[in-house]
């Protein structure tokens, strides 16, 4: 039996976080960082990207980014080479990247739809497909882990109804492919955070432009379901996101874990 330092070791090992550069991402590179894991974070700002790198260089964490869309296969394809060539391998994928605009399906246009679709969840193909290949070359196995949301089982308020179905998604995709990658020792695994304190809510609380759907008073009303009575922090994913990436969960795939302050129970 592996001791408990042993088992939370992830020296040597490299993962890939899509959307790292700030929010539930960074929370999450922090603490796969600290286990010994090299990072590669990806988003679309290089100005984040520089900022999470300097902090998280000055942790002496061996970190590198690379600006790439989820959306775009070309830009997942090198992104996931760019990650094997800096660090020699891949071996745990966070699909954090997501995007959570608000709208009534009754003004929703097509694109709009669209766009949400092909971020939280063709994004996740592309990710865990060109990933999946590379750990299938190394033959090592891997982690794979999804950020899909509590709005994954149960609604979360009105004007998310192209999120929701991204994220219901989101969540068939993880089990379906922990089924195929099995054999492969690859382990698909969801996290379905609740409400958690990041730049993304914060620009969402400041969204004027929907009028029919108040943010503001829907965040309130969302958190007045909490038990545990506060936001959650990148932090709390990071630390849930760690226990999925190390040996602790030597036996768990297929599985959604909801880190939500007790929220589902309301
Ligand atoms: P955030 O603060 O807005 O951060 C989102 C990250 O994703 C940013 O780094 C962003 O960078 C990146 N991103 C967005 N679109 C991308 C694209 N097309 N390609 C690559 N990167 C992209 O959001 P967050 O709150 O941390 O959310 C992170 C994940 O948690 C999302 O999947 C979200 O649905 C999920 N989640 C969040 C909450 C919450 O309460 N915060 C609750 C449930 C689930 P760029 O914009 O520069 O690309």
């Amino acid at each position: 039996m592996d001791n408990l330092n042993k088992l939370l070791d992830l020296s040597g090992k490299t993962a890939l976080i899509t959307g790292g550069s700030r929010g539930i991402g960074l929370g999450i590179a922090y603490r796969l960082a600290e286990a010994g894991a090299n990072i590669v974070i990806a988003s679309q700002s290089q100005e984040d990207l520089d900022n999470a790198v300097k902090e998280l260089s000055q942790k002496n964490f061996q970190v590198k980014s690379i600006k790439a869309d989820v959306s775009s296969e070309n830009e997942v394809k090198n992104m996931i080479d760019f990650t094997v060539k800096s660090f020699g391998s891949l071996d745990i994928l966070v699909n954090n990247a997501g995007i959570f605009p608000s709208n009534l399906v009754m003004d929703m246009t097509e694109a709009q739809f669209e766009k949400v679709i092909d971020v939280n969840l063709k994004g996740v193909f592309l990710c865990s497909k060109y990933s999946a290949q590379a750990m299938i070359k190394q033959g090592n196995g891997g982690k794979i882990i999804n950020i899909t949301s509590v709005d994954a089982l149960h609604p979360s308020s009105v004007g998310l109804a192209h999120y929701d179905a991204s994220k219901h998604g989101v969540w068939g995709f993880t089990k379906n492919l922990a089924l195929e990658l099995a054999p492969h020792k690859i382990w698909v695994n969801a996290i379905a955070p609740g409400a958690i304190n990041t730049p993304g809510v914060q620009e969402m609380q400041q969204q004027t432009t929907n009028k029919a759907v108040d943010m503001k008073k829907t965040l309130e009303a969302f958190m007045n379901k909490v038990p545990m009575r506060r936001m959650g922090e990148p932090d709390d994913i990071g630390k849930a996101t760690l226990f999925l990436a190390s040996d602790l969960a030597s036996y768990i795939t297929g599985e959604q874990i909801v880190v939500d302050g007790g929220m589902l129970l309301s």
